[in-house]
């Protein structure tokens, strides 16, 4: 794929499609989607061609805690995708900052790729290119070389409330093709929700999706995108242009399209319709109904909550760095190859501190293991409380 296609393209405010479909089992997943891609008239859109699948795995939880796209979504998306002689390829780089790998296999898309025989690719440890992006917040980013070589992107987001945003959908699961901590990086480039949804909004224009299939039928109510609490709504839904499914979306859950900014700066940069009298919706819409879901409440304790997790993931970005031991080093310059700044050229020699940026890459892609984490003695305790469940041996 060419930088021209990289860019959006796609800029228009009329005429997009949504197509809703009812599925209450995800093993029913991969006909729905193919009806969805069969009203697009997307059947020969795949054949031959590379489709990276990117879910939406921010915090691994037990899949029934709804808490991320559902791996048998992943499966049945990967499954209509190869009836279609497509190559599907899953990518994503979750918010556990250098655990993207056990993220993916706690949230069941490593077994599910396996069992299906498709490639994954883990967005913290893959080649990188700086790209630049002159949005109005976002300048620059290192995001994955993958996102250009493929041929088709499509995003499987999952239906959630947001206690930040208020909903969370399509345009916000953008937020995972920036590798490990880079995504800190956003936060201290775009400080403050508006900033934010600005920057999220940038790159939504730099790297353009060209389809989003929503995991609705399991979602999030609440508290969300984590802490909420499950809700059977039954649906997918299916469309070309994100902007036009975020706001079908969080209308049906009883949130105006409007009210969420990401969806409103979107559509203030010609991305796509927020008013819902500009988009047709298709499908199953008879069995679709509006369903107003409990809305995250703010509180003072949620906030300190809020304030207490931004702070974590900052001082993990910051105090946590790789270090390679020499011993188990085989020279096979693997690390340097994906390190972004050219900090580390070889596990033989030292790590250039200065210039690293704490994405973790080498530390993940190290076929041999030569590279550890490590965090100031004082933070341990701390990182070991916040990230239970995760095989933290290398931190300790
Ligand atoms: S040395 Fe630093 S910047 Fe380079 S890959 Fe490792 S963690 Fe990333
Ligand atoms: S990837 Fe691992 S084994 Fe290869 S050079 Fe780097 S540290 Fe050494």
């Amino acid at each position: 794929m060419n930088a021209k296609n990289y860019m959006n393209s796609k800029k228009t405010e009329k005429n997009e499609k949504v197509v809703l479909k009812f599925c209450d089992d995800y093993h029913h997943v991969e006909q729905k989607v193919l009806d969805i891609f069969d009203v697009f008239g997307l059947e020969h859109a795949f054949k031959n061609k590379r489709v990276l699948l990117k879910p939406s795995i921010a915090i691994p939880k037990d899949p029934g805690e709804a808490s991320h796209t559902h791996p048998e979504f992943v499966r049945g998306v990967v499954r209509a995708i190869k009836k279609l002689r497509g190559r599907p390829i899953i990518g994503e780089s979750s918010v556990i900052y250098g655990f993207t790998r056990e993220a993916l296999d706690i949230a069941g898309i490593i077994k599910v790729a396996r069992e299906e025989a498709v490639e994954w690719v883990n967005f913290d440890a893959c080649a990188l290119k700086k790209q630049h992006i002159n949005g109005h917040r976002l300048k620059e980013m290192y995001l994955p070389k993958l996102l250009q070589e493929v041929d088709y992107r499509i995003s499987l987001p999952k239906l959630k409330t947001h206690s930040l945003s208020l909903y969370t959908g399509a345009l916000k699961n953008q937020m995972g093709v920036i590798p490990g901590c880079l995504k800190a990086r956003m936060h201290l480039l775009a400080p403050g929700l508006d900033a934010l949804a600005r920057a999220i909004v940038d790159l939504n224009v730099f790297v353009a999706f060209d389809f989003a299939l929503m995991d609705a039928i399991w979602a999030m109510e609440g508290q969300g995108p984590s802490s909420g609490s499950v809700v059977r709504s039954h649906f997918i839904a299916g469309s070309d242009n994100l902007v036009a499914l975020d706001a079908v979306c969080s209308d049906l859950i009883g949130i105006a399209p409007e009210d969420v900014l990401i969806t409103r700066i979107a559509r203030d940069v010609g991305l796509g319709p927020c008013d819902l009298d500009k988009i047709s919706v298709a499908g199953d819409t008879g069995q679709i109904g509006r369903r107003s879901f409990q809305l995250p409440t703010l509180s003072s304790r949620n906030v300190v909550g809020i304030v207490k997790d931004y702070i974590f993931f900052k001082l993990r970005s910051s105090l946590i760095r790789p270090y390679a031991i020499k011993d188990l080093c085989r020279d096979c310059r693997k690390c340097a190859d994906i390190c972004p700044t050219g900090a580390i050229t070889s596990g033989k020699t030292p790590i250039y501190i200065k210039k690293c940026l704490s994405c973790f890459g080498c530390y993940e892609s190290c076929p041999h293991g030569a590279i550890k984490l490590k965090c100031a003695h004082y933070a341990k305790k701390s990182f070991r409380q916040k990230a239970q469940g995760f095989a933290l041996k290398d931190l300790l």
